[in-house]
């Protein structure tokens, strides 16, 4: 599943070849992928025929292109959604729902997602700030994102610190994985009650979630499935070492103890028993 280090690996793919470009066609070959958007299909097309696309922004895993208009194209990949910049006489891909060509001749872009969980919306005036977005927090790479107003309502909380990095109202962008690296970083445990963290541990989790998502995001995204590819259809190197997540059994890099796995919202939670003990 795209996070946030992918998220931003592709909308910086799309600066690259998007704005200043004019819209003459927007083909949607599954209905699902434009399902949010009620007037169907045909009207979702119909709304980006002819629109300039002035930029490209991101809060969390929440991508969209502002139109000239004032409004913008919204994406979210949910698991398996790519975007692909191809020259138009390049084959479809078996997964491609959503086809933009241009008034020039440079690449379409192309909206590939097996599994459909993600989608493209209009966004009506929403250019600055989609409206369905807006009830997600900033993110922490974010320069606006406020460091004591988000300790202040974090350790306000009642629940656990692993919870509570997932909570898309507290701060956005973080998945599992970039979880469970930051509280191994942090010597947290997963279960530990953000109301007895200190207001030094909040900035030192904060500072570590930082770090982890910068490598990333440097490195091009993690890559853990094959899903995800950059605009260009790489995937990302692998460049990140991960020291918990997806490591059960192998040592850590601190200590050595065997990392362990609990299973955890229907997910899993990695950690050091060693570095990483539960809070008493
Ligand atoms: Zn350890």
């Amino acid at each position: 599943m795209p996070e946030l280090p992918e998220v931003e690996t592709i909308r910086a793919g799309l600066q690259r070849y998007l704005p200043g470009r004019t819209v003459t066609a927007a083909q949607v070959l599954h209905p699902r992928s434009v399902r949010n958007h009620e007037p169907g299909p045909g009207h979702f097309a119909a709304l980006l025929a002819g629109r300039k696309i002035v930029g490209t922004a991101r809060r969390g895993k929440y991508l969209w292109l502002p139109l000239d208009s004032g409004d913008a194209l919204l994406c979210h990949l949910g698991m398996s959604g790519q975007f692909l910049l191809k020259p138009a006489e390049e084959p479809a891909e078996k997964h491609l729902r959503v086809r933009l060509s241009f008034a020039d001749d440079g690449p379409e872009l192309r909206f590939v997602d097996q599994r459909i969980f993600g989608y493209l919306d209009y966004a009506e005036g929403g250019a600055e700030l989609p409206a369905s977005v807006a009830h997600i927090a900033r993110d922490p790479l974010d320069p606006l994102f406020d460091d004591a107003e988000y300790s202040g309502r974090l350790r306000r909380k009642k629940t656990e610190v692993k919870r509570s990095l997932l909570d898309q109202t507290l701060i956005s962008g973080i998945g599992n994985i970039y979880a469970d690296e930051a509280l191994w970083r942090s010597r947290l445990h997963w279960s530990h009650p953000v109301a007895e963290l200190s207001e030094a541990k909040v900035a030192e989790l904060l500072g570590h979630v930082r770090d982890v998502l910068r490598e990333a995001v440097s490195q091009g995204g993690t890559s853990f499935d094959a899903q995800y590819v950059n605009v260009e259809g790489e995937g990302g190197y692998f460049a990140l070492v991960i020291s918990a997540y997806g490591r059960e059994g192998q040592p850590c890099h601190r200590c050595a103890t065997p990392i362990r796995r609990d299973p955890w919202m229907n997910r899993s939670a990695y950690s050091c028993p060693t570095c990483q003990p539960p809070a008493r």
